[in-house]
């Protein structure tokens, strides 16, 4: 039998570019179906507009740092749609680099919503198109909870492109999303609010960092609320939305955000009507090579319930590339997935957390934690601080997992990633010269 396409991919985000690409790049007659926007949530609603987002709100604080050093400034006006409308016309630039990517690779882009119609048949508007085999990465989609007047809060999806910066914002969730953007609100020089649920937010994380994490994130002026939901939104007269809380509080805000999570995005798809399985939580059931229980049906990224992170759908992708085209047997696995919060101070971590390490080897574990004012603020006079823990595993010295609250986190968890990915044993760590004089070097110096 003779299909249009070797591979048809579904969704032109993180895993899906990467699987399209990749394959065409071997010679494989590939489509890519997108209904939305090339590049995906990360490109489009997420990671990169995200991170512009937050390099603008950490200008405000330099300001204030910069007169302990004699350097005197102010920050005269903050304007939103600069920062908005910037920021869209780097998605856009983005947009098109992904279109060259793809065509220059030989990959076709069909646009439009895909729909399966059998194993081996898609249908994109009124066309139809058949492949050898189908890669499902669509990604997720934000949640809201059922509450009155949910319909009045936004998402990630709405942030990007607010007509106006709210004065007064009121997040709810304790997440990665949360946490992010409530520094990004905080920074811009909005009054931002974090409503969260439990009793700690950033939940599965190390317990030490979220503490410390959190008495940093209210430090630099977030207003934390933990055991605090919403219960009803109204919207009065002026505009302002009025939020009713459990505590039977009540909080007015220009905007509420509900970052309380995503789910699969599986609409359309008819994955019931080809017999694609789904788990209860609606995350598309795969195998360890991302095969569904339709064998020329294949999914991963967000959609198959993994960390929801780019890295790791950009890494299944080549996974999955290799395993079909160069006999890769080796299954994908996610132990050590490194991972940053960009919030300020960053949070970054990798491997185990103590809550974990103790789980899996009881006190068979030593733990070196340092915190301290990293020497910018000595002078700068702000009350920031840093901190650092590495867990090892005693009677190996394997260092399994390494966590860190400070600048540049992210920067530097990604290079010790590495050596934890390595199997490097305290004694690497101890033996390891320092870069004097940085934060990092005290990783190296922990006794
Ligand atoms: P997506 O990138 O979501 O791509 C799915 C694509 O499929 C979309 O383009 C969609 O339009 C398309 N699609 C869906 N259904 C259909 C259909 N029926 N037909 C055709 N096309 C369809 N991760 C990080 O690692 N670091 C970060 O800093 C980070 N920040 C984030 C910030 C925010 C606000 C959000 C929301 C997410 C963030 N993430 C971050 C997570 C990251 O964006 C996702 O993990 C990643 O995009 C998942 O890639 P994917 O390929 O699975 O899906
Ligand atoms: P998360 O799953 O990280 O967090 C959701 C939060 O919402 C949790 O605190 C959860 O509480 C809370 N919540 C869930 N349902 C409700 C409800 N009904 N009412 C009140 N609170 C609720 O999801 P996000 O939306 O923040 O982000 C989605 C994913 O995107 C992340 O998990 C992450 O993988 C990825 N991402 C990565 C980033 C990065 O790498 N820097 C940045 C942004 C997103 P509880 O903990 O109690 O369940």
């Amino acid at each position: 039998m003779t299909f249009d396409f070797e591979l048809l991919v579904i969704g032109a985000g993180s895993g899906g570019v990467r699987a399209s690409r990749m394959a065409a790049a071997r010679g494989i007659r590939t489509a890519v179906v997108e209904n939305r926007y090339l590049g995906g949530t990360c490109v489009n609603v997420g990671c990169v507009p995200k991170k512009l987002f937050v390099y603008a709100s950490e200008y405000a604080e330099k300001f204030e740092e910069a007169a302990g050093f004699g350097v005197e400034g102010s920050l005269n006006r903050f304007d939103w749609s600069t920062l908005r409308d910037n920021k869209t016309n780097e998605i856009k630039r983005l947009n098109g680099i992904y279109n060259n990517l793809l065509e220059n690779s030989g990959v076709t882009i069909l646009n439009g919503s895909a729909s399966l119609l059998d194993a081996h048949t898609v249908k994109v508007g009124d066309q139809t198109y058949s492949a050898e085999r189908i890669l499902i990465a669509t990604g997720g989609w934000p949640v809201k909870p059922d509450i009155p007047g949910a319909e009045l809060g936004i998402t990630s999806n709405e942030v990007f492109y607010l007509d106006e910066f709210p004065q007064r914002v009121v997040i709810v969730g304790g997440g990665y999303i949360a946490v992010e953007f409530a520094g990004i609100f905080n920074g811009l020089g909005a009054e931002a609010h974090l409503l969260y649920r439990g009793e700690q937010i950033l939940r599965g994380f190390d317990q030490d960092v979220r503490d410390f994490a959190s008495a940093q994130i209210a430090h630099k002026g977030v207003r934390i609320h933990t055991e605090t939901d919403i219960k009803r939104i109204d919207k009065l007269d002026d505009g302002t939305l009025r939020c009713q809380l459990n505590n039977g509080e009540l909080l007015d805000a220009d905007c509420v955000m509900f970052a309380t999570g995503r789910r699969p995005q599986t609409d359309g798809l008819n994955l019931e009507g080809v017999g694609v399985e789904v788990r209860d939580n609606g995350t598309i059931e795969v195998d360890h090579f991302f095969r569904t229980s339709v064998p020329s049906i294949y999914a991963l990224g967000d959609v198959i319930g993994t960390p929801q992170l780019t890295p790791v759908a950009l890494a299944q992708a080549m996974k999955l590339v290799a395993h079909w085209y160069a006999g890769d047997q080796e299954p994908m696995t996610y132990d050590n997935i490194p991972t940053a919060v960009f919030c300020q101070p960053n949070i970054a971590t990798v491997g185990l957390t103590e809550e974990q390490a103790v789980k899996r080897y009881g006190d068979d574990i030593t733990v070196f934690e340092s915190s301290f004012r990293p020497m910018k603020h000595t002078i700068s006079g702000l009350p920031e601080r840093t901190l650092m823990k590495l867990i090892v595993h005693t009677s190996s010295d394997r260092v399994v997992g390494v966590h860190m609250v400070g600048a540049e986190a992210g920067e530097i968890i990604q290079g010790l990633a590495v050596a934890v990915k390595a199997g490097a044993t305290k004694a690497v760590f101890d033996s390891t010269i320092g870069i004097h004089p940085t934060a990092a070097e005290e990783f190296v110096t922990m006794r």
